[in-house]
C-alpha cells in the first residue's frame, strides 16, 4: 500500500485541483500523510498566476527534493510529481526547469494520478523514461472539468466547501496568463451543481457553500453560443443556464446555510442578477468584483471590456438594489502606461467608493501576455510608491469602516473557538470576527459589534 502527501498552492480553485487528486489517490487505496517522510510519493499542486506564486511552488517543490535526495539510496526512495498550472503553462520546457521532479501532470491529467503514481513507485510495470521519469503529460488545450460523480476528498474546514462550477476563462485581459493555461471557459450542468451541494449541505452538514470559477458570472454562457449571443455580455435566464439561474435553483435547497459568489466579472452583472443577489435569501450579499482600475485608458489596455462610467453607473446599481451589499475589489497599480493622473484618478475613486474590502497588486510582467510586450513599462520604485500610497490611504478607509459598525447586530459563521467571521467576510481572503469561545464551532450565531482591529471585528 503506498503513502502518498499532497502540497497545495495558489487560490481555492487550484485547492479544489488538489481535492480531485486526493479522492482519486484514496479511492485507490492509498494512504494520505502530511509529513514527507512517510510518503513514497509528493504531489506539488503548482500555481502560475505570478512571478510569487511560482517562486512560492518551486520553493515547495526544493523542500520535497531535498527529502528524496537524503532518501535517494533508501529503500524507499521518495517520488516527487509537479501538477497544475506550472507544468501546464511550461509544458516541455518544465522538466528543465524543475529537474529534481520525478513526473508532471497538467489540468487535463488529474484524473490519472493514481496509475502515474504506481507507475513511479514500481508497483506498476517500471517507468517509461530511461531516467527514470515519465513524459510530461500535458493537453495543448485543456478541457477538464470534475463533475459531481469526481472522487474528492474537501481541504477545507467540515462547514465549508468550494464548489467549482465553470473552469478557464473566455477573456482576455492583457495582463493575465489564465486563459492559456486553464484554456476555454466551460460550465457545469445546472443539475450536477444543485445535486453537489444538496449532499454536501444535507449529507455533510456544510454551512457555507463556496462558488468558484475563473469568471463565475460568465457560469452558462459557453452553453449559449449556438444561440448568437456572439460577444454580447448580456446574462438573461431566457437564454439558458446562467449564474442568475443557478443561483435561485441553489437557494431552493432546503437547510440553513450561505451560498457565497466569488469571482464576478463586472462586464457579466445585470439588472437580472442584482435582483436574484437582493431576492434569494441563502445567496450572502457579498459581491467580489475585481474592477483592477477605474480609469478609461487603463481599463482599455487591459482590456477589461468595461470603462470607468459603465464601473461607477454598476456600483450604484449594486448598492441600490442590494441590501446590505458588502464589496470586495482588487485593482492593479503600475500596469504598463499609468499615467500620474491614471494613478490619481484610482486614489480619488477609492476615497469615493470606499470599498468594503480591497486588495491592490503592483503589476507583474507575465511572459506571453499582451501587456509585456507594452512600452512604458513603469520602473518598480515607482510601482513600490503607489502600492504603498494606495495601502496607507486603505487602512485610513478600513479602520472608519470598521468603528461605524460597533453596536450592530451581525449573523456569523463559527470556524474555531472564538472565531468567526459574517456574512461579509470570505474565508481566508477578508476579516475575522472574533467571539466568545463558548459558542459552537460549525454553527451560525448572532452576535453585537462591541470593538474593531484594524481590519477585524469584535462581538459578543
Ligand atoms: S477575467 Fe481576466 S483576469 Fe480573470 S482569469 Fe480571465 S483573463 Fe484572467
Amino acid at each position: 500500500m503506498l503513502t502518498v502527501g499532497i502540497v497545495s498552492l495558489g487560490c481555492p480553485k487550484n485547492q479544489s485541483d488538489s481535492e480531485v487528486l486526493i479522492g482519486h489517490m484514496l479511492e485507490a487505496g492509498m494512504t494520505l500523510t502530511a509529513d514527507p517522510r512517510e510518503a513514497d510519493a509528493v504531489v506539488v499542486n503548482t500555481c502560475s498566476f505570478i512571478l510569487d506564486a511560482r517562486k512560492e511552488s518551486l520553493d515547495a517543490i526544493s523542500e520535497m527534493a531535498k527529502e528524496a535526495k537524503r532518501r535517494r539510496k533508501s529503500a524507499k526512495p521518495l517520488k516527487i510529481v509537479v501538477a497544475g498550472c506550472m507544468p501546464q503553462r511550461y509544458g516541455e520546457k518544465i522538466r528543465e526547469m524543475i529537474p529534481q521532479a520525478d513526473a508532471f501532470i497538467g489540468i487535463d491529467e488529474l484524473e490519472k494520478i493514481s496509475p502515474l503514481i504506481e507507475k513511479l513507485c514500481g508497483n506498476a510495470g517500471k517507468p517509461l523514461a530511461k531516467d527514470g521519469r515519465v513524459p510530461v503529460a500535458v493537453s495543448k488545450r485543456p478541457r477538464y472539468i470534475p463533475d459531481y460523480s469526481t472522487p474528492r476528498a474537501r481541504l477545507t474546514l467540515p462547514h465549508i466547501a468550494n464548489v467549482k462550477i465553470a473552469e478557464g476563462c473566455n477573456h482576455g485581459c492583457a495582463f493575465c496568463a489564465i486563459p492559456g493555461i486553464r484554456g476555454k471557459h466551460r460550465s457545469r450542468a445546472i443539475a450536477d451543481i444543485v445535486a453537489e451541494v444538496k449532499t454536501l449541505v444535507q449529507v455533510n452538514g456544510v454551512k457555507e457553500i463556496n462558488l468558484i470559477s475563473q469568471d463565475t458570472t460568465y457560469f452558462g454562457m459557453d452553453t449559449w453560443q449556438k444561440t448568437k449571443v456572439g460577444k454580447t455580455t448580456k446574462v438573461s435566464s431566457e437564454e439558458g443556464e446562467s449564474l442568475a439561474v443557478l443561483l435561485r435553483a441553489l437557494n431552493r435547497i432546503r437547510g440553513d446555510f450561505w451560498i457565497r459568489v466569488f469571482y464576478t466579472h463586472p462586464a457579466h452583472w445585470s439588472d437580472e442578477l442584482i435582483s436574484v443577489f437582493a431576492k434569494c435569501k441563502k445567496v450572502v450579499p457579498y459581491i467580489d468584483i475585481p474592477l483592477q482600475h477605474i480609469s478609461d485608458n487603463m481599463l482599455a489596455a487591459m482590456k477589461r471590456e468595461t470603462d470607468g462610467k459603465y464601473i461607477r453607473d454598476l456600483i450604484t446599481k449594486i448598492r441600490k438594489g442590494i441590501p446590505g451589499a458588502v464589496i470586495r475589489s482588487t485593482f492593479i497599480v503600475g500596469f504598463p502606461g499609468e499615467t500620474k493622473e491614471d494613478f490619481e484618478e484610482l486614489s480619488a475613486f477609492l476615497g469615493e467608493e470606499k470599498f468594503d474590502r480591497v486588495g491592490v497588486f503592483q503589476y507583474s510582467k507575465e511572459e506571453n501576455t499582451r501587456a509585456a510586450l507594452m512600452p512604458d513599462q513603469v520602473a518598480p520604485a515607482e510601482k513600490v510608491r503607489r502600492w504603498n500610497a494606495t495601502m496607507v490611504q486603505l487602512q485610513k478607509i478600513s479602520r472608519e469602516r470598521m468603528r461605524s459598525r460597533v453596536g450592530e447586530k451581525i449573523r456569523v459563521l463559527v470556524d474555531e473557538p472564538g472565531i468567526a467571521r459574517s456574512a461579509g467576510d470570505g474565508f481566508d481572503v477578508d476579516g475575522l470576527v472574533f467571539v466568545p469561545k463558548s459558542l459552537p464551532v460549525g454553527e451560525f450565531a448572532e452576535v453585537t459589534v462591541t470593538g474593531y482591529k484594524a481590519y477585524d471585528l469584535i462581538a459578543k
